[in-house]
């Protein structure tokens, strides 16, 4: 469904939606799954197509709160992806771990899956619609203001919108969380990383295994990492912190250490480039002052994607902003018991957002090892490797930080 701008009509609605990424579309499909109407204002228009395969590893606990958001989604996104069974770290050019695993059945959900993020959201928007999610595309929120009653936002046609609640979904950005004024919180990288998309070349197939180097001696001892997903290859160079991006990232410069890392004809084939000083941010809070706008997915937090929590804690973000949400409408207690469903919501998501970066920290301070104690556990870790000793592993879990599956802990990395 698309807007009819009307601009003398103001419907209020139980909540908005602003976004229509994955935090979004998550929480528009948690509305339909409680049985609440679900409206999603989406600046881009429906036919843009988004570039990169940014999210393209997706974690088995995502593909299964969207299974039971949406029976049949955690299943087609797992279809439609692919899964690497090995995985093999060198150091200096050393293979210092490798480990197969056995192929999963298709008769549950895999562990996790490698699809461009762009595919994901085609099969979270296609549920969605399923589901009766309205849409309203076009429409760019400039302006957000709350009362103790509820929100009013307000399109770049001028426009008004209004609800008991807004759910912001709106990306790093955040016109939502700006215009309420919550800052983020948290630094930078100091390294810059590119990152690019190569299409899959049958004629030079390459073994799908999922690839990290430290100190790759074909670039000049920089760290890159190669991951296939659905239909091509993702790979990341870790430049040094007086590296000038443009040498690497030019048609040429591309090509040059492309074709040092892969087989020679990727180095033509690049579909997309970045580059990135990851930010290691997280909101100040979650939610306003009068508990109306809702912060999810990265208008709340950004972190350094190794270990993949970006879009992997944005679909929990956003389960659990409905809960507060449908909760805080039914609530028994009048204004003060919905005021403490949301502050619940907030604390606990702000709570996993800070684990989840404190997680991506470790890993990026692993991966450029700018502290001594790191760069020593580093190196005994390779003698041992190397003598084949168990260390091996280490190395090759370290860049992602530490695990998830913690008891306890779990809950709080998504
Ligand atoms: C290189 C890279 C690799 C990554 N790899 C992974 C990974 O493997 N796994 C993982 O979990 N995460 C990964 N991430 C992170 C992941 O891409 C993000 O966490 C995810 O996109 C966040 O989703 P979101 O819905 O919060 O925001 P977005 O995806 O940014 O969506 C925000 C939406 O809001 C819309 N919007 C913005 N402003 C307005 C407005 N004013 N009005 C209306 N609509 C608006 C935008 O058009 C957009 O559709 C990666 C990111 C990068 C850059």
């Amino acid at each position: 469904m698309s807007s009819q701008a009307d601009p003398g009509r103001t419907t209020r609605h139980p909540v908005l939606v602003v976004g229509a990424g994955p935090a979004g579309l998550s929480a528009a499909l948690a509305l339909r799954a409680a049985g609440m109407p679900a409206v999603v204002l989406e600046r881009r228009t429906a036919e843009t197509v988004r570039p990169g395969s940014r999210a393209a590893y997706i974690h088995g606990a995502s593909l299964r709160e969207l299974e039971r958001l949406s029976p049949g989604l955690g299943r087609g996104i797992a279809d439609r992806g692919l899964m690497w069974a090995t995985k093999r770290s060198f150091w200096a050019g050393h293979e210092v771990y490798t480990r197969t695993y056995p192929r999963y059945g298709k008769d549950g959900l895999p562990p996790f899956t490698s699809l461009p993020q762009v595919d994901t959201e085609d099969l979270m928007a296609a549920a969605c619609r399923e589901a009766g999610v309205e849409f309203h595309h076009g429409v760019e929120v400039k302006s957000a203001e709350t009362t103790p009653d509820g929100v009013r936002l307000t399109d770049a046609t001028g426009r008004t919108w209004e609800a008991e609640y807004a759910i912001a979904a709106d990306g790093s950005r955040s016109p939502l969380r700006e215009a309420v004024g919550i800052p983020l919180e948290g630094p930078r990288s100091r390294n810059t990383f590119v990152v690019v998309d190569l299409k899959d070349d049958p004629d030079h197939p390459v073994p799908l295994e999922r690839v990290f180097h430290y100190k790759h001696p074909a670039v000049g001892g920089r760290n890159v990492l190669i991951v296939p997903f659905a239909g091509g290859w993702r790979v990341d160079l870790n430049l040094n912190v007086d590296d000038d991006p443009a040498r690497f990232t030019s048609a040429e410069g591309l090509n040059r250490w492309i074709s040092r890392v892969m087989p020679a004809a990727y180095g033509e084939r690049v579909s997309w480039v970045s580059t990135y000083k990851f930010a290691q941010q997280v909101a100040a809070d979650f939610t306003d002052a009068h508990g109306r706008v809702l912060l999810t997915g990265e208008a709340s937090h950004l972190f350094a994607p190794f270990g993949a929590r970006g879009m992997n804690s944005s679909i929990p973000d956003a389960v659990r902003a409905v809960q507060a949400v449908h909760d805080a409408l039914s609530a028994g207690g009048g204004r003060a018991g919905a005021a403490a469903e949301i502050a619940r919501f907030a604390a606990e998501r702000r709570e996993a957002a800070l684990y989840n970066r404190g997680c991506a920290s470790t890993a990026l301070e692993h991966m450029v090892a700018q502290r001594p104690a790191v760069r020593l556990r580093r190196r005994m870790a390779v003698t041992l490797a190397l003598a084949g000793q168990k260390a091996g592993a280490w190395l090759d879990s370290a860049p992602y930080g530490p695990k998830l599956a913690a008891k306890g802990a779990a809950r709080k990395s998504y």
